[in-house]
């Protein structure tokens, strides 16, 4: 193959910070970047999706979801992964939009909030010894929702 771009990358394995459920919205891509590196996820195991923490709380199908599960699991094996971040968004297309909560940010927040706590159930039962955590992003920052059924160790 011909090298057609340099770029310096470390070589060194690393242990994960967290594994990172999120949608594949470019509108919120840099948003998360930023808030992740503010929480100190330095090394995240990115699971970039559309829909993001949706492929777990409301999958198209059986197959999304196990697909997502293993990914976590991957993370988990990989790269030693102890926290799972599940994040959503306003007016996410998979979700219909904004349009889709009557233009009401509230209803559209309050909805993900169960979404969220549905996907965090999900990772719980699959992975009991991992915490995960739920944010919902808007185009004015990052809200979270309190971590639930993650085990104190
Ligand atoms: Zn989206």
């Amino acid at each position: 193959m011909n090298k057609i771009f340099h770029f310096d990358s470390s070589p060194e394995p690393y242990a994960a910070d967290a594994a990172v459920l999120c949608c594949f919205d470019q509108r919120i891509r840099l948003a998360t970047n930023k808030f992740l590196q503010r929480q100190g996820i330095l090394r995240p195991d990115m699971i970039v999706v559309a829909g993001g923490a949706k492929t777990l709380a409301s999958p198209r199908n059986d197959f999304e979801r196990e697909f997502i599960l293993e990914q976590v699991r991957m993370s988990v094996r990989l790269h030693h992964t102890k926290h799972v971040f599940l994040m959503s968004h306003s007016d996410c297309a998979t979700y219909g939009g904004l349009e889709a909560f009557g233009n009401d940010r509230q209803r559209e927040m309050e909805h993900h909030r169960h979404e969220l706590q549905r996907a965090a159930e999900l990772v719980h039962a699959n992975f009991p010894d991992l915490t995960a955590k739920c944010f919902f992003l808007t185009f004015e920052g990052v809200h979270s929702s309190e971590p639930i059924l993650s085990r104190v160790a």
